[in-house]
């Protein structure tokens, strides 16, 4: 009882430009004590990321052989390219009792859910669709039928949002994050959580 409490994966899924990203830098900026999943990809590498950091950016092969070797702890094909978490640092997390981020899509926080029992999702809504399209214009990093394709992918996204145990509707990035805290803090004193282990 009195020990560390244990460890937490914090789901975060929205669509494209739904802000998780910008949420998730700040979440870990003031968080030194928080890990985050960096996921595999075979999407290139957007000028701003780092690899390591961002993404481990590597090829269709290395993902599958990756796969077969059961290093995954989900994937799934996003936007037609191959996304998925290691399983190392979810383990790391479990073992040392310590706070990860994940930011993953619908599917895979699906496949998250049903593996740890340790996991809680959350998905953060834009205001509209119509500021969801303004956010990927104003990247100016995707051609016209990527976004168009992205935005039909974030309304059969957002039916998802039932299946999440919290939803945080980001009108304001600055509250969003505070609810994003809120609810870590509240699901790591939960009492069902400390009984478990
Ligand atoms: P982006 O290419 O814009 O960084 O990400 C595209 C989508 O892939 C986002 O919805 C993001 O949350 C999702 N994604 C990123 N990493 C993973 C992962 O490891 N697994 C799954 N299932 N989705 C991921």
């Amino acid at each position: 009882m009195f020990e560390k409490p244990p460890g937490l994966l914090v789901v975060i899924s929205s669509p494209s430009g739904g802000g998780k990203t910008t949420i998730c830098r700040s979440l870990l900026q003031g968080h030194s004590e928080y890990l985050y999943s960096v996921s595999l990809t075979t999407r290139p590498r957007r000028p701003s990321e780092v690899t390591g950091k961002d993404y481990i950016f590597v090829s269709e092969k290395e993902f599958r052989d990756r796969v077969a070797r059961g290093g995954l702890a989900e994937w799934a094909k996003v936007y037609g390219y191959l996304y998925g978490t290691p399983k190392g640092r979810i383990e790391k997390a479990i073992k040392e009792r310590r706070v990860i981020l994940l930011d993953i899509d619908v599917q895979g926080a699906m496949r998250i859910r049903e593996k740890y029992h340790q996991s809680v999702l959350i998905f953060i809504f834009p205001p509209s669709l119509q500021v969801l399209e303004a956010r990927l214009r104003g990247r100016f990093t995707e051609k016209e039928e990527t976004i168009e394709r992205r935005l039909s992918i974030a309304r059969k996204e957002m039916g998802y949002w039932e299946r999440y145990d919290y939803v945080v509707i980001n009108e304001d990035v600055k509250e969003t994050i505070a609810s994003v805290e809120a609810i870590i803090k509240a699901e790591v004193s939960r009492v069902e959580r400390l009984k478990r282990g």
